[in-house]
């Protein structure tokens, strides 16, 4: 790929003529996409990556001696670079790519769990998405370790003091969303890890909302794992990142059995490969890995400083629009959030708010949101949420009022 240019600003006009799903229609009314928050969409850069790689480049890697399979090799790890880079990682083969964030959550439940004992704790938070709680519930089972849930108030902030309560010198790892995928909550990352570092204990930030939004240094964070998922951060479905800090995945056993993990194999031993392949058995997603490196050189043209202050005001503006209708209730009004607004019509379930909305070209996701426990501590059965990308704009937020008004108007 061309070396794209660092954006000065930002213009969101300029940004839309890169993502060619932006410019379709649905029922033949053009596409008001706000499910960001499940999977963000494409750039143009992204999408020539996988057709030039399949049309030109496909060979599998790190075995062949023949001329693609290097090229193939060196554009994946090139990739794995450029995500380094982005992240600030300390070397690239901190960043392993695994499916998302789901399966680099499982992987550090399976491998670091294996050093997990019986009466350990794990404490993880009560916004997490299911992938962060699951795998938890799963590993407190194998091991007789005991699962602790840091609790959050009404307006969707966690309670830091009965956090601090529950770390002690048996807290083996701390798993906390940075983003809530469900409320928009920004969580104090940062200082949580400074204290679950002061008993001991190992931090996982569940960064499948981050870089969407805002920029991440993993070095500046201090934390010992950083999960995320290419779909989420304009990159493709089926690849994804866990990053570790390096003494920590050495400690720790390997994920999955099988090639490329290895160093030799005889039927009576085997001997497991470096950082990172320890963790990356098998042929991998060659193209989803490559073409998320591209994901991250195109938002590395960003100024983003500027999108953060740009999805500010659209998320300032959306909030004081939604607030002049009276029949809609917000969930979740932390002080520090970003473009990610759940709300219900009164009276109205989630599921025909959304329904009839999309009859008019509006996507937006109903339901629980993978966050069940969320949804049971407002005592409700799901949001409608409308959750914002850098290409969305104040004209799509009147179109989603004045849907909304009409949708009110119809169901009462
Ligand atoms: C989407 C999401 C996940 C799961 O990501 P997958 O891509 O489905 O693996 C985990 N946590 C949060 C906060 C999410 O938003």
């Amino acid at each position: 790929m061309e070396k794209l240019a660092v954006q000065k600003g930002f213009n969101v006009e300029e940004v839309r003529k890169d993502f060619p799903i932006l410019h379709t229609k649905v029922y033949d009314r053009n596409l008001i996409y706000l499910d960001n928050g499940a999977t963000a969409q494409k750039p143009q850069v992204v999408i020539d990556a996988i057709d030039t790689f399949y049309a030109k480049e496909n060979a599998n890697i790190h075995r062949g001696v023949h001329f693609l399979s290097q090229h193939s090799t060196g554009l994946y790890e090139e990739a794995r670079n450029t995500i380094q880079r982005y992240i600030n990682a300390e070397n690239s083969y901190q960043v392993l790519f695994t499916k998302g964030t789901t399966d680099s959550i499982n992987l550090v439940a399976f491998s670091f769990g294996e050093l997990v004992k019986e009466g350990d704790e794990i404490i993880i938070s009560a916004m997490e998405h299911h992938s962060n709680i699951v795998p938890w519930q799963m590993l407190c089972e194998r091991k007789g370790a005991v699962l602790k849930v840091i609790p959050m108030s009404t307006k969707g902030e966690l309670d830091l003091d009965a956090y601090q309560n529950m770390l002690n010198e048996k807290t083996k790892l701390v798993s906390v969303t940075h983003i809530s995928n469900a409320l928009g909550t920004v969580n104090p990352v940062k200082e949580m890890i400074a204290q679950a570092h002061a008993v001991g204990a190992k931090f996982l930030v569940d960064g499948a909302q981050s870089m969407q939004h805002t920029t991440v240094d993993v070095q500046d964070l201090d934390c010992d794992f950083f999960a995320f998922s290419g779909h989420k951060v304009f990159g493709p479905t089926g690849v994804g990142v866990l990053y570790g800090k390096e003494d920590v995945l050495n400690a720790m056993p390997p994920y999955q059995g099988g090639g490329d993990m290895i160093k030799t194999v005889t039927f009576e031993k085997t001997t497991y490969n470096e950082l990172p392949h320890k963790f990356e058995a098998g042929t991998p997603n060659i193209v989803g890995g490559i073409a998320l490196g591209t994901a991250f050189e195109y938002l590395s043209t960003f100024d983003f400083e500027a999108v953060e202050a740009y999805e500010k005001e659209l998320l300032d503006y959306a909030t004081a629009e939604l607030k002049k209708i009276p029949e809609i209730e917000f969930y979740g009004e932390a002080e520090n959030k970003v473009s990610v607004i759940s709300f219900l019509v009164k009276g109205q379930h989630p599921y025909d708010v959304g329904s009839l909305l999309d009859k008019l070209g509006i996507a937006v996701r109903t339901g629980h949101h993978c966050a069940q426990p969320v949804m049971d501590f407002y005592s409700i059965p799901g949001t409608i949420r409308a959750s914002f990308a850098f290409y969305n704009t104040k004209e799509e937020v009147d179109i989603l009022i004045t849907g909304l008004k009409r949708v009110i108007t119809m169901l009462s």
